[in-house]
């Protein structure tokens, strides 16, 4: 019989609800205290610590010393080996039983030698179940073996989640023991943990509310936590309330597991692959037990990683990618960063995953993936179309500081006009814990819920890896059809993007770059990474380029196609959005540079083999028989340049063929040689012809003209070439972010510490030198040059740097004005605005561009070449190249030493376009090769060449599956419509226009002719082709 109803007073019912399940408080009588019974100690427990990550059958041949609960082991980056024995009490016949383990650190617990469970009380996995229902034949006794990792799921931060790792943390065993888990009362906690979450977060005024929470109080009423018998009367009333449906017009949430694995970040690369175990490992458990459970799982390295290291668990995610359950996603090598990899990477980065998807599961992904990517490039539509990909999931743009993306589902079309389907899970995360407030977040924020009734949750810890957990699970459950709250559906990325196909034409168009407004630090911090990284794509590019001429020109040639394949997947690794953004720790940098060092290393190697298979008996033995020099172009135009001859100090001008080489025997004249002249008040001025410049003792370019027309680049009263100085104190995130007020603290640098002098006194080459001391602890060095017949003045620099919290630029104040600059981007270009009138505009006070950027007014403009630098901006009349930052989260020494880079200023007459401003730009990127030869008078050779200077053949590579084929791909550059002729001199049988996963696509066969090959291209269109050799 029912009591008396009393007072319906709304805190105190909610809180008498909320201490019945507290973790804190009234634990004695509460319901959490019901939720563990008896428990018992472990047989025996002992551990070896190693410093390194050792596989399982090693560990265990260890010597093991015994160890208590309670002691700590360490320091960090180590690993401890539990041994531990387990003996279950016959009299808990029937129970559910767990192993216990509360420690610091990541763990796995090894059963039978298989990788089992992964355990992280981050993540709120301390639970290994031995058993659900423990029956009399079953082994109570048994060994496992526990590998804790002495670092957190997110690392082992020094005072704050990003400050640089504690090489001394303590790592403690807090608990390992067996217990009873009591099933019922879990169940009974999460229908608490909802029916409260109703009360809390829907409005008070809410009917859904009120009865969620009369119901709550009821449930307590009714309940004797010492009584078990109480529980199922308690769990009726919960399911009628969860039973009571909503109508048809209810929103509707795709829920889906995830587990976002940073492939390193504030742990190296090493770690990370454990980490992908400890995740995975738990997920197929959890798939085990809840048949409707789907997880969506992306990054090709990592399956390849746990299909190495873990093939027994690779095997068993097998089958769950079969059944549809597990679901690889995304269809790149790594989730890379999503501006900075050329267009080439970004192409290599879906080869490499969507053949490796392809290869171990038997398709393709449908979804590019990249929650956690800072912004993303407007030619990634293109190239995902061109893979096999139309629809696409990021959430990172809710990041942006100053304005609110106005779409939750909408199309993105990119430079050249593709369009792919996009969706933002509108909780603005990727690691949901499946509460209710996330889910009425979820229906609240989806900017298109008018349009279409579906948006996407992705539930399970992430960044760190953890995924999802049972508590989760049994919370959405009860969500799936309540009144009151959104309708949550375990789902996949297919059904849901499905749904929003068939309500497409309800949807807005976003035109152009994602641009995400923070981390705009992340285009400079770690600038050796961003060198090594632009260095390394243009040795994988020459490589490649040289390998497909021995291949076509020596029968005998083995293309190194499996080496190339290394290594590519090497640097397509180091593009993972926190290494090539440089927001890692310095262990990261360690690993990241050692993969460089192997690409230079194996690239020279594979560089010097098609060398010597071109030239073979050409290459001289000696010194002596040196009479020609042989000069190779990787490029598909003809080049004239001055380059200085290997080994000597001499300079010499060489005119080479388009994508060949020619065998020089002495230097060209020049058409004008470059004078310098230094002035009496210390100053210099250079010409060549062309351009004529004039620099003060510090540098700075006072002037710098055609000569033709005289028109002057450099702003009066103002010097181009000028060092700025900015403090740099972001607000949170240090390596990522700076922030637009650094503006207001610019210091020039004007501090001579060798004034200008003249190096090479003209001719071939003129150059300048001069030094400037930017602090006490920095200096800048710098060599200006001006070669006869090249356009641009080259600034090759050195920097010392050893500053805390400063951005180091140089600043090149111009007389052009136009309210938009130009900035290079993957495979094209696009224009952003010089000025800041709306919020949209001053977001990008500092943005990224690849190798140039351009400011022009109406037939002329000024470029600014750069050979490793992504960040840039340009403000009203005055360009900027980003240089240098040093910030000390989450690495205390990021930037600090020896830089050396070069950028060049390029003013030109009429368009960038007209004016080569991008040929010349890869030219500043591809030096020439020289190779000393014996004589070959007369030997020139050009492999492919193309009429139209708004093509650019940027691959030549051997085919992945046709050992007698070659791919090559050309894009638009000019923003133009153009029909176009491909020449080559190579022994081609047949033609067929493939996609950016080298398949052919369907009556696609060129013609081919002796003029070549015809194409007609589209503004900024990549197209690619097979080229079938005669054998
Ligand atoms: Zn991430």
């Amino acid at each position: 019989m029912a009591g008396p109803q009393v007072l319906k007073h709304r805190r105190t019912t909610l809180e008498r609800a909320e201490k019945f399940l507290s973790e804190h408080h009234f634990r004695d009588c509460n319901l959490r205290g019901r939720l563990f019974g008896a428990s018992c100690p472990l047989v025996s427990l002992s551990c070896f610590s190693t410093p390194r990550r050792i596989p399982y059958d090693e560990a265990v041949r260890q010597e093991f010393r015994p160890v208590k609960v309670g002691e700590s082991f360490g320091p960090t980056w180590w690993t401890c080996w539990f041994k531990a024995e387990l003996s279950i009490p016959r009299g808990w016949a029937g129970k559910e039983v767990h192993l216990l383990w509360e420690s610091d650190g990541e763990g796995m617990v090894w059963r039978d030698a298989q990788p089992v469970q992964g355990l992280t009380k981050e993540g709120e996995k301390t639970s290994y179940v031995l058993t659900e229902d423990l029956k009399e034949a079953e082994p109570h006794s048994l060994t496992v073996y526990v590998e804790v990792a002495c670092n957190g799921l997110f690392g082992a931060g020094k005072d704050s989640l990003i400050g640089p790792p504690d090489p001394d943390k303590k790592f403690t065993l807090n608990k390992a023991e067996l217990v009873v888990f009591h099933r019922d009362v879990h169940e009974l906690l999460v229908d608490f943990e909802i029916l409260v979450d109703m009360a809390k977060f829907l409005k008070e005024d809410n009917q859904r509310s009120l009865q969620a929470l009369y119901m709550a109080n009821q449930m307590v009423n009714l309940l004797d936590v010492m009584d078990a018998s109480t529980f199922p009367a308690a769990r009726q009333l919960a399911s009628s309330l969860f039973g009571q449906r909503n109508g048809d017009s209810q929103h509707t949430i795709h829920a889906m597991g995830h587990c976002h694995i940073d492939s390193a970040w504030l742990w190296p690369y090493e770690e990370s692959i454990r980490k992908c175990a400890r995740s995975w490992v738990t997920v197929v458990r959890l798939m085990e037990k809840n048949p409707e459970f789907t997880f969506v799982c992306s990054q090709a390295q990592q399956f390849e990683w746990v299909r190495t290291r873990y093939p027994g668990l690779y095997a068993q995610i097998q089958d769950f990618v079969k059944e549809g359950r597990f679901i690889p996603v995304g269809g790149t090598w790594v989730e890379m960063d999503g501006n900075l990899p050329s267009g080439e990477s970004m192409v290599r980065q879906f080869l490499q995953g969507q053949r490796f998807f392809l290869q171990q599961f038997g398709s393709l992904c449908s979804e590019f993936w990249l929650p956690d990517t800072f912004g993303y490039s407007a030619q990634l539509p293109q190239l995902m179309r061109g893979c096999g990909i139309r629809r696409f999931l990021t959430q990172k743009l809710s990041w942006s500081l100053v304005n609110t993306f106005p779409h939750s589902s909408f199309f993105w079309e990119g430079l050249d006009g593709s369009r792919v389907l996009v969706h933002f899970p509108p909780g603005d995360s990727y690691g949901l814990e499946g509460r209710v407030e996330e889910m009425l977040k979820t229906m609240s924020n989806n900017r298109d819920k008018g349009r279409v009734n579906h948006s996407t949750a992705l539930f399970g810890f992430g960044d760190g890896g953890g995924g999802p957990t049972q508590k989760m699970l049994d919370r959405l459950r009860r969500m799936r059809d309540t009144d009151g709250l959104p309708r949550v559906q375990m789902s996949t990325p297919d059904r849901f993007f499905s749904v929003l196909e068939r309500e497409e034409t309800q949807l807005c168009t976003w035109v152009g770059e994602l641009f995400l407004e923070l981390h705009n630090g992340t285009y400079t911090t770690q600038a050796q990474i961003k060198k090594e990284n632009r260095e390394c794509e243009r040795l994988l590019h020459d490589v490649e380029v040289l390998s497909s001429f021995a291949l076509t020109q020596k029968s005998t040639f083995q293309y190194p196609s499996l080496k190339l394949q290394h290594l590519w997947r090497l640097l397509l690794l180091n593009q993972f959005h926190d290494v090539l953004p440089g927001s890692c720790i310095q262990l990261v940098v360690e690993d990241a540079r050692r993969y460089y060092a192997e690409i230079r290393r194996e690239a020279s190697v594979l560089q010097k083999d098609a060398v010597q298979a071109l030239f073979g008996k050409l290459l001289p033995t000696g010194p002596e028989t040196a009479k020609s020099l042989l000069v190779l172009n990787t490029l598909p135009w003809e080049r004239t340049e001055v380059i200085s001859r290997t080994g000597e100090d001499t300079l010499a001008l060489l005119k080479v063929p388009s994508m060949g080489y020619a065998a020089m025997e002495e230097s060209l004249t020049p058409s004008c040689p470059v004078t310098v002249t230094k002035q009496a008040d210390g100053s210099v001025s250079m010409e060549n012809g062309a351009i004529a410049a004039h620099l003060d003792s510090l540098g700075r370019v006072m002037s710098l003209r055609l000569v033709h027309t005289g028109r002057e680049s450099v702003q009066e009263g103002h010097g181009a070439n000028q060092f700025v100085m900015f403090d740099d104190i972001p607000l949170y995130w240090d390596a990522w972010d700076v922030m637009d007020y650094h503006l207001e603290t610019r210091k020039p640098i004007t501090t001579l510490l060798k004034p200008l002098e003249v190096v090479l006194a003209g001719g071939l080459r003129g150059s300048v030198k001069f030094s400037l001391q930017i602090s006490e602890r920095s200096v800048i060095t710098q060599e200006v040059i001006l070669d006869a017949m090249c356009p641009y003045l080259r600034f090759v620099t050195e920097v010392d740097w050893a500053e805390a919290h400063k951005f180091l630029k140089v600043e090149f104040p111009l007389r052009v004005r136009s309210m938009n600059a130009t900035y290079e981007i993957q495979f094209g270009h696009l224009q952003r605005p010089t000025h800041w009138n709306t919020s949209w505009d001053w977001a990008r006070f500092e943005v990224w561009s690849h190798k140039w950027m351009d400011l022009s007014e109406h037939g002329f403009g000024v470029a600014l070449l750069n050979d490793c630098k992504y960040g840039a901006s340009v403000h009203r009349d005055v360009m900027s190249l980003s240089l240098l930052r040093a910030p000390k989260s989450p690495d205390a020494t990021a930037d600090i030493g020896r830089h050396q880079f070069s950028y060049a200023m390029m003013p030109h007459q009429g368009s960038f376009q007209e004016a080569g401003v991008i040929q010349w730009a890869y030219n500043f990127n591809f030096p020439l090769h020289t190779v000393p030869a014996g004589s070959a008078p007369g030997l020139a050779w050009s492999a492919f060449s193309v009429d139209s200077p708004a093509i650019v053949l940027e691959t030549v590579k051997q085919a992945e599956d046709r050992l007698d084929s070659l791919v090559v791909r050309l894009y638009e550059s000019h923003g133009s419509t153009v029909v176009a002729w491909l020449q080559t001199s190579l022994p081609i049988k047949d033609a067929i226009e493939c996609d950016l996963l080298e398949q052919p696509e369907p009556s696609s066969r060129l013609l081919l002719t002796e003029h070549g090959l015809k194409f007609s291209f589209t503004p900024f269109q990549v197209r690619s082709v097979l080229l079938i050799l005669r054998q």
